[in-house]
């Protein structure tokens, strides 16, 4: 089965050592590429270097919870890598982008206005490198639209609503505006009702699969005889996809088989330099 993982930061420091260990189960349990998103410019090289390694896929891009400590030459930084890697078939899109609304600090005042003013600044860069884009929704979906309006330049969107937990009516209006959404561990919890309902009832083209690892691991990670005691949120891995993508399967009521090959093809229309991959 030809499972894809459209999020994972396999490059974290979590994984330290152990990234191609970790490729490598994955890829024994069926998952055939990872798209690994970069946070910040310091790791622009690491995420190259891992999905050059792996045979899997890249995206270049300063993530919103680290914007705090980026500088504004860091947006020229990213101009000059997504020109120097222009023809790197592994370079899929820009990302990790977006905006955060959860974390307090980062809502309000300068930070707030640091984040929206690299947001805008990385979809005009998308833009001017014809790449799609990955992006980091909490708490910001409608913040996230009100933008990639704004540069719609008559050209429709393609890319990444990344572990998506807004509303259905905001699920339409990324998958109207070009984007696919990304689900993973979150709904393998009974009690995530309304992400459940939305990973069950958005038409089957609207879905792609992920893991974010290693964060949002599943349920059964989190359950797991003496994690309990563990004082740390387990580490979440890309060998997981193939568990949570049958719980989805099981949501919708069709065949792992099936989704599998949807979402693959689904994965392929938001970042279609995964194709010849
Ligand atoms: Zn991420």
């Amino acid at each position: 089965m030809r499972w894809i993982d459209t999020h994972c930061h396999l490059d974290a420091a979590e994984f330290a050592g152990q990234s191609q260990r970790e490729r490598t189960l994955a890829a024994e349990r069926g998952v055939e590429h990872c798209v690994i998103p970069a946070v910040n410019v310091a790791s622009f090289d690491s995420v190259r270097t891992l999905a050059h390694a792996c045979g899997d896929s890249y995206c270049l891009g300063i993530h919103p919870l680290y914007v705090a400590q980026a500088q504004r030459s860091d947006l020229d930084a990213l101009d000059a890598e997504l020109t120097l890697r222009r023809s790197d078939p592994r370079l899929v899109a820009v990302g990790e982008i977006g905006l955060d609304f959860f974390v307090a600090e980062l809502r309000e005042g300068a930070l707030r206005a640091k984040q929206e003013h690299f947001y805008r600044a990385q979809l005009e860069l998308a833009r001017k490198h014809d790449l799609p884009v990955v992006l980091h929704v909490r708490r910001s979906a409608d913040m996230l639209l009100k933008y990639l309006r704004a540069q719609d330049l008559g050209k429709r969107w393609r890319g990444i609503a990344h572990a998506f937990n807004g509303s259905l009516v905001q699920a339409q209006a990324f998958v109207s505006l070009g984007f696919k959404l990304g689900f993973g561990g979150a709904l393998t919890f009974e009690r995530a009702l309304q992400l459940r309902r939305l990973a069950s009832q958005l038409p089957l083209d609207a879905l792609v699969l992920e893991t974010d690892a290693p964060d949002i691991p599943p349920q059964w990670l989190r359950t797991a005889p003496g994690v309990a005691q563990v004082p740390h949120v387990p580490r979440n891995e890309p060998g997981e996809l193939p568990r949570i993508a049958q719980v989805i399967a099981h949501l919708r009521d069709m065949t792992p088989q099936a989704l599998a090959q949807a979402t693959a093809r689904n994965a392929t229309a938001a970042l279609p330099r995964l194709a010849p991959l």
